[in-house]
């Protein structure tokens, strides 16, 4: 009898486990059945998609630096978006953005906007054709040939009117692109200042990325070179004369990173992170209408 009992409560926990795992289902696409994804889809699911691109980040930092930045952010929007009731869906991070700043290095994948803005209106349209009616997509990657090649998707998507896209940018990328709180297409989100470092830019596998990347996926970091990189510290014409991209961003940085890579900390990586993932949510739940 008591063996009898206990083999019954054994299979009654055994299906309460399922049952749980069951309510809870993945965030991430990529580990969802076409069942649980359709099923998010027209529960109301909001879906989220980094875009990423590989691109030479210095002598150490990974390629795929712009992809698992933006990937560990959505993590954090979709934990901070079902806090206030928000269901996400998690598309794969995208991996093939746009270079031009640093075409001229190996490892920079020479990908044409308009290739891109191709397969992001296609992917917008089996979203929609699924069920989802709410798309945002946030980017590590901030070269502007990249970013225009977002928004060009993003228009072109809403003109169709099936699903509603938005491209929460980082505000001052946003103005530099045109847009404004007023956008349609586009959040404008507010990032955290960066902590008081040396006075010239750090745009690009710096100070800022790189302690980024040690708190993501810090065996990425090539540690041993990281703390000899002397700081670029360059003018502010030198860093315009670097935008044009091409063989001049390849002259003025020939080492594939601009700004103070020895300056990284785990610490300052955490708050970057983090504190940039929630302006993202904090742009979205206010679309939403919604208070952070
Ligand atoms: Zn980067």
């Amino acid at each position: 009898m008591t063996g009898r009992f206990a083999a019954a409560l054994a299979a009654l926990l055994l299906a309460l486990g399922a049952a749980g795992a069951r309510a809870e289902p993945p965030r991430a696409a990529a580990d969802m059945t076409w069942l649980e994804f359709e099923a998010a889809a027209r529960g109301g699911a909001v879906a989220l998609w980094a875009l990423g691109a590989m691109e030479e980040h210095g002598p150490h930092l990974p390629l795929d630096t712009d992809v698992i930045i933006p990937a560990r952010q959505l993590e954090r929007v979709a934990e901070r978006l079902a806090a206030r009731g928000v269901k996400s869906v998690t598309l794969p991070a995208y991996a093939w953005g746009v270079n031009h700043v640093t075409s001229a290095f190996p490892g920079s994948i020479r990908v044409r906007p308009e290739v891109m803005t191709e397969l992001m209106v296609d992917v917008f349209d089996s979203l929609a054709q699924a069920g989802f009616r709410d798309a945002y997509c946030i980017t590590g990657h901030y070269d502007a040939a990249h970013s225009r090649a977002i928004l060009a998707a993003v228009r072109r998507t809403n003109a169709q009117g099936r699903i509603r896209v938005r491209y929460v940018a980082p505000e001052p990328l946003g103005r530099r692109l045109g847009l404004t709180p007023e956008s349609p297409d586009a959040l404008l989100a507010r990032f955290p200042p960066p902590p008081a470092g040396r006075p010239f830019a750090d745009l690009h596998a710096g100070a800022g990325e790189t302690s980024a990347v040690l708190h993501v996926a810090p065996e990425k970091v090539r540690r041993d070179v990281a703390p000899r990189l002397a700081p670029t510290d360059l003018s502010e014409a030198q860093v315009a004369a670097w935008r044009q991209g091409g063989a001049a961003a390849r002259a003025i940085t020939p080492d594939g990173y601009l700004g103070a890579p020895a300056d990284a900390t785990p610490e300052a990586g955490a708050a970057k992170v983090l504190g940039e993932a929630d302006a993202y949510a904090d742009a979205i739940l206010a679309a939403k209408g919604l208070a952070p």
